[in-house]
């Protein structure tokens, strides 16, 4: 029996308005792994309902009491981490190792979120006139919509929950279509850890439905969106036209530049981790290396080897290296610009290819782990998100020049440098646009206290994770109190 899942609303678990329902495929095997509600609108405007009343309540619970729920679900989420990895590789794919580093990292977040519940620091300052106190106080928005993305099941959303929730908010959680289950169960532990009805309210369901109406709901106050760059143009659209909060969260093209003076071993398994860990599949992943050229010939000999013994397969299996890509539309999608590539004059190196399932015996949605050289920077490959194992090899003569082509994409997310001049390192990270910037180490690996998010067209300027996590749910209020038992006129009395 697939089991079935509802939709949670004021602390009831419950179907959906519409009646539909939609399957949840392990993207190795094909198998249906549950049966999930189509929320619809009408969905979202009685979660609306229900948080608002949540927001009552919560908002009004000492900030310390709140993070004891959060401190308990860390617990849960700890006690179930090796379960919830195991669901996460059926659900979404990436190998056991990689899930396990999920989970962790939602464990991490929980706990830093909790212990923001006795920081949330704001400012005293001194005032111009005699007799008056100054200071701000941070306020939660009220209640918000998250929208996460599929690549991280658990780690998104509790990225996104655990602050908003830390901060005072109530929410409305709409999780990827693709991985709705890991969210489930991410939501029920909340429940069970205290987490009052209302507080948190699920509706899964299709973006352009039930993402759609959180978005444009009035009562919502703001939105937190992780995924790609055209979703979050219109999003960032329709919460301009309500003058709503939204962050953003969306796409990357992280470069990893690798100098003549680089540990060339070091920087091999930065890019082989980086780039096809995950199937290449995470916004954060290495979908450009720029060689130096006086060690591309050898870089990409050994790269090349390394790339050919990579095993494709179950993420459950502990052979596997390289698990399936999320959907069939992904993987048409990667196939699209292995087929782009190669017209625009690239040099297919390895790979290329979507895993035939007779031949391989592998059912699901499998490709070969491919790399190009001789990109050109303005190559659409070089440009565009594949959201694939596809790594692109550009080649270059200098650092300056490196850094233009690092620089030379609408993206900002992370970035890398392999290097042992300590000036070309902090010149680069000086230089490269990016949110994220490593030294002698891959594109992929943040650590939750630090701030999350890119420029340009990877983000809007909010950060997730670190100390910004909670200014990205809470509103600043400047409090001024006047002792002087008198009217104080700022900016006339200045005797
Ligand atoms: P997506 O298609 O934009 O979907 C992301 C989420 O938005 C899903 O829950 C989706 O629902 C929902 N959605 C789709 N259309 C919507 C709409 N009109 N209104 C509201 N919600 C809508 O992105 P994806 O393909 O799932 O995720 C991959 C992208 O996420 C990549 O571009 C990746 O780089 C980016 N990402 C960024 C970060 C970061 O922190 N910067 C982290 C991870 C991933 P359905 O699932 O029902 O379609």
């Amino acid at each position: 029996m697939v089991q079935e899942y509802r939709l949670l609303i004021g602390g009831e678990w419950t179907d959906s308005s519409t009646g539909e329902t939609f399957d949840d495929l392990n993207p190795a095997t094909l198998e249906n792994l549950a049966v999930l509600q189509a929320g619809g609108r009408e969905d979202v405007d009685r979660a609306v309902e229900a948080a608002k009343k949540g927001f009552k309540t919560w908002s009004e619970t000492p900030a310390p009491k709140r993070a004891e729920v959060l401190f308990r679900a860390a617990r849960i989420l700890q006690e179930r981490k090796e379960d919830l990895a195991v669901l996460m590789t059926q659900e979404m794919g990436k190998v056991l190792a990689e899930t396990r580093g999920d989970v962790q990292e939602a464990i991490d977040i929980t706990y830093y979120a909790a212990g923001e519940g006795r920081r949330m620091f704001g400012e005293t300052t001194t005032s111009e006139l005699k007799d008056k106190f100054c200071m701000t106080v941070l306020r939660p928005l009220g209640v918000v919509g998250l929208i996460a993305p599929w690549n991280f099941p658990i780690a998104i959303p509790a990225w996104k929950i655990m602050p908003a929730l830390a901060a005072g908010n109530a929410i409305i959680f709409k999780p990827a279509s693709d991985t709705p289950v890991l969210s489930i169960k991410l939501v029920e532990i909340l429940a069970e850890a205290g987490l009052p009805p209302g507080v948190i309210n699920l509706v899964t369901g299709s973006g352009g439905t039930v993402g759609k109406a959180i978005v444009q709901h009035p009562d919502i106050r703001g939105i937190s969106f992780t995924g790609s760059l055209e979703t979050g143009k219109w999003i960032m659209g329709e919460c301009s036209k309500a003058m709503k909060r939204v962050s953003l969260e969306l796409g990357g093209k992280n470069p990893v530049i690798v100098m003549d003076d680089a540990d060339l071993d070091l920087a091999l398994e930065g890019v082989l981790w980086g780039a096809f860990g995950t199937t290449g599949q995470r916004c954060t992943a290495t979908s450009r290396v720029i060689l130096h050229e006086k060690i591309r010939d050898e870089f990409t000999a050994r790269l090349l080897a390394k790339t050919k013994i990579l095993r494709v397969g179950d993420g459950l299996l502990p052979e596997t290296d390289v698990g399936p890509v999320i959907n069939k539309a992904q993987l048409e999608k990667i196939q699209r610009y292995v087929k782009i590539g190669e017209e625009e004059g690239a040099t297919l190196l390895i790979g290329g290819k979507t895993i035939d399932p007779e031949l391989s015996g592998l059912p699901g949605y499998f490709f070969e782990p491919t790399v190009f050289t001789d990109v050109k920077p303005d190559m659409r490959i070089a440009q565009e998100e594949i959201f694939g194992p596809v790594l692109s090899i550009i080649t270059v003569s200098s650092f300056e020049e490196a850094i233009e082509v690092a620089n030379n994409t609408q993206y900002g997310l992370s970035s890398a440098i392999y290097t042992e001049n300590m000036v070309n390192a902090f010149k680069a990270i000086e230089k490269i646009e990016a949110g994220i910037t490593y030294v002698n180490a891959p594109t992929i690996g943040a650590e939750v206290h630090l701030p999350f998010g890119g420029i340009k067209g990877t983000g809007n300027g909010f950060r997730e994770a670190g100390t910004d996590a909670i200014r990205e749910f809470t509103e600043v209020k400047a409090v001024y109190i006047d002792y002087s038992r008198k009217l104080q006129k700022a900016q006339i009395d200045t005797d």
